[in-house]
């Protein structure tokens, strides 16, 4: 491992560039402190990823399953520590931490171990009666991944994992508010066995290292986790050079109640769904479409659970909501919120931050949203749903899909015809049915339109970091080839 950059618990360190500290959101106080990147850390860990780079990807599958299963076992061990660290850097639940983050990352670490394995091809076969035909799966190099603060963890792991498995190297940018679960993973990678220079972290902020990274000349591939504006200059950097490019970037779920919808399920899972994560969630319920016979049930039902969330320390495993990242970003969901009573909504709960230091701001359940308003076209990123009627099957399914974005949605419904109409129909990487949020290492995740595209997670994540090489040979030992009189004649 590479560590371009340093940190230290407690206080800010220079080693090259800035002073950067990491703050918890929830009291506002520092936990760590690191130097940024400069330019040329960057430079230095593309290097040391392209020259471990032959070492790494000549590993045979079993070589590389055994070190990421190392890494698997370890970072159980370490668990405890990776729960601590997320929650102080991202003011996150404990329980959230615990129960989803830290596990679902255990999960996807293990799942590519596996996976490393498995590589899929055609049958190698003669597909021309001279030449058999065979495939090859090629690591696709050196990857840059720039990784967002809302799951440091689990979007490391997302993008970092499927890499290692396929055979390629990465540098990686973890968001400058949320560094520390990246770099711890890098540590325990480098002592699960991982070869020096197969994963370097560099430290820093989006606009001057994430930067660099994404418009480096000596990368083959970048991959991005985050908001669809930063994605689209990453992947505008990126195109200079013709590198590939994976984007996972915002979202804007519709939750689509139909008139047969069970409430006793939709209503807590419209408050979950919504608030998971203080609603910091690409893929988080935001847009509630509800069937009008059931609208003023739903709204009363959903204020009701909101009203009852516990919001507070993070550290307590009775909180049931966090802050939100940081003061900048409280005040943009509350600015989004103080908005909408102009542009037609209703604020039935919430829409106020609680009297207590750090960046809290309540549940918030606005009725009635304008279809141009502005929390119900834009992702605000916070414990904010907005609910709006439909009137029949249709309706509800063109107001799902009046978005940009296609990240995620869910249908609650007893009909399976409905249901399955909603699943064909809804335009988003994925369509739950009466529910909302779960995950799974064996399927993928990835969005459409301004959710960007590519998969992470699954099998399919690993196809992003391959490339398919075709081998033909020729199989006769005939010298004159009869296709050759297609181009010349043999006088
Ligand atoms: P962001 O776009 O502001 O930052 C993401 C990363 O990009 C950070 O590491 C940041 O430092 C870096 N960055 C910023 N400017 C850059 C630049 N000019 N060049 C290169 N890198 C740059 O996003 P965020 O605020 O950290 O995260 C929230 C966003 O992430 C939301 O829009 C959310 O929907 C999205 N998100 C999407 C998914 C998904 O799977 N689709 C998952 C999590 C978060």
């Amino acid at each position: 491992m590479n560590v371009a950059g340093s940190w230290m618990v407690g206080a800010p360190v220079v080693t090259g560039g800035r002073a950067h500290q990491v703050l918890n959101p929830a009291t506002g106080r520092p936990v760590a402190g690191y130097a940024s990147a400069a330019p040329a850390d960057v430079d230095t860990a593309v290097a040391a990823a392209r020259a471990s780079m032959p070492g790494w990807a000549g590993a045979t599958p079993a070589q590389r399953s055994a070190v990421l299963a190392a890494l698997a076992r370890l970072a159980g061990e370490h668990a405890e520590h990776l729960v601590a660290e997320e929650v102080s850097q991202t003011g996150k639940p404990v329980r959230l931490a615990a129960e989803f983050d830290v596990p679902g990352s255990l999960d996807n670490i293990d799942f590519f171990a596996g996976a490393a394995r498995h590589l899929e091809g055609k049958a190698s076969a003669e597909y021309s009666a001279e030449h058999t035909s065979s495939i090859r799966r090629e690591a696709v190099g050196v990857v840059a991944t720039i990784t967002p603060w809302n799951y440091p963890l689990q979007m490391a792991v997302w993008k970092v994992l499927p890499a290692l498995a396929a055979g390629c190297t990465v540098v990686i940018k973890p968001s400058e508010l949320t560094p520390l679960t990246t770099l711890t993973l890098a540590r325990l990678a480098t002592e699960a066995g991982l070869p020096d220079g197969v994963f370097n972290v560099v430290t820093g902020a989006g606009p001057d290292v994430g930067a660099a990274l994404a418009g480096h000349s000596g990368v083959d591939m970048v991959t991005f986790t985050g908001s669809t504006a930063v994605g689209r200059t990453v992947m505008a950097a990126a195109a200079a050079h013709g590198h590939r490019v994976q984007l996972e970037l915002g979202g804007k779920a519709p939750f689509v109640v139909f008139d047969d919808a069970d409430l006793d399920a939709a209503i807590p899972g419209a408050v979950a769904a919504a608030l998971i994560n203080t609603g910091q969630d690409c893929t988080a319920a935001t847009r509630a479409i509800v069937a009008a016979d059931l609208y003023d049930d739903f709204v009363a039902g959903v204020a009701e659970v909101m009203g009852k969330v516990v919001v507070g320390d993070p550290g307590d495993p009775d909180t049931d909501l966090g802050p939100l990242i940081s003061t900048a970003h409280r005040a943009k969901v509350a600015g989004m919120v103080a908005r909408a009573p102009s542009q037609g909504g209703r604020i039935v709960t919430g829409g106020a931050a609680p009297e207590r230091p750090g960046c809290f701001y309540l549940p918030t359940l606005i009725a009635g949203v304008g279809e141009q308003s502005e929390v119900y076209r834009d992702e605000i990123f916070g414990p904010v749903l907005t609910v709006r009627a439909c009137t029949d099957d249709d309706d509800a399914l063109r107001q799902a899909n009046d978005t940009a974005y296609g990240l995620a949605a869910s249908a609650w419904t007893r009909d399976v015809y409905r249901a399955e109409r909603a699943a064909r129909e809804i335009k988003a990487g994925c369509v739950w049915i009466n529910d909302h949020i779960p995950i799974i290492s064996e399927m993928p995740h990835g969005g459409v339109g301004a959710s960007g595209f590519g998969k992470d997670m699954s099998d399919y994540s690993l196809e992003e970091y391959l490339t398919v090489k075709h081998v033909m040979s020729d199989i006769t030992g005939v010298a004159d080839k009869a296709w050759h009189r297609t181009v010349f004649t043999k006088r």
